[in-house]
């Protein structure tokens, strides 16, 4: 497995996982015997960018969850567009499931 380097720390990154405080979602790095809090959860997508972060050690149920999240606040941008860009960002999306569903049914 690639080695994760802690962005917080250095440390390698053995696992990341989420805790969930008051209903709002935050990612920790887990890496000995003290992890390291990485952030909300919402911004992940941004700081795996950010960090390089790979997401090799997240849980299977973590990017399920990720790919919801992702989803939902696409779908909450387009619903805020309007005009020509949400036209746009409907189609984008189509044509994203559509592959999405094609390579699921490839399995
Ligand atoms: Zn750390």
């Amino acid at each position: 497995m690639k080695e994760v380097r802690c962005p917080r720390c250095g440390k390698n990154v053995s696992s990341f996982g989420t805790k969930t405080i008051n209903d709002r979602k935050y990612l920790f790095a887990y890496h000995g015997n003290r992890p390291c809090y990485l952030g909300p959860y919402d911004s992940y997508v941004h700081a795996e960018r950010l960090w390089g972060i790979g997401l090799s050690n997240v849980s299977d149920a973590d990017l399920e969850d990720m790919l919801m999240e992702i989803f939902s606040r696409l779908l909450h941008k387009v619903r805020r567009a309007e005009g020509e860009k949400k036209e746009k960002m409907v189609k984008e999306l189509n044509e994203m499931l559509k592959q999405m569903h094609k390579k699921l049914q490839d399995v």
